[in-house]
């Protein structure tokens, strides 16, 4: 017999081994509780990390097919591209920064 059929068998939660089972359930009631919250937190979560995921791959997908910079979803974007030129000037100027900081770090190793 397992140990989970040991603890039904006697009525006895096999979740935390230590309390009654609640009527006409496996588990006592702390632990369905906890088990109830349990799911609903991970549901919950899941959930909407699924939705943002969807929201922004349309929107993305939108922008894109109405030539509108993916990045602010305000101005045009410049054409045959993704983002708009304020915004491309912007990502360069981080890339700048970040390759500038690259190399100050190279050269502090060496
Ligand atoms: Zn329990
Ligand atoms: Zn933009």
């Amino acid at each position: 017999m397992t140990d989970y059929a040991w603890y039904r068998s006697r009525h006895i939660c096999p979740r935390c081994r230590q309390k009654d089972a609640a009527k006409g359930k496996v588990y006592c009631l702390d632990c369905l509780d906890k088990e109830a919250v349990a799911t609903m937190r991970y549901k919950s979560t899941h959930d909407t990390r699924a939705q943002n995921r969807v929201y922004c791959r349309d929107r993305y997908q939108q922008a894109r097919e109405q030539g509108i910079c993916v990045r602010c979803f305000q101005r045009q974007a410049r054409s045959g591209k993704a983002t708009c030129q304020i915004c491309f000037n912007k990502i360069r100027e981080k890339q700048a920064i970040y390759h500038r900081l690259k190399r100050a770090e190279r050269m502090n190793n060496d």
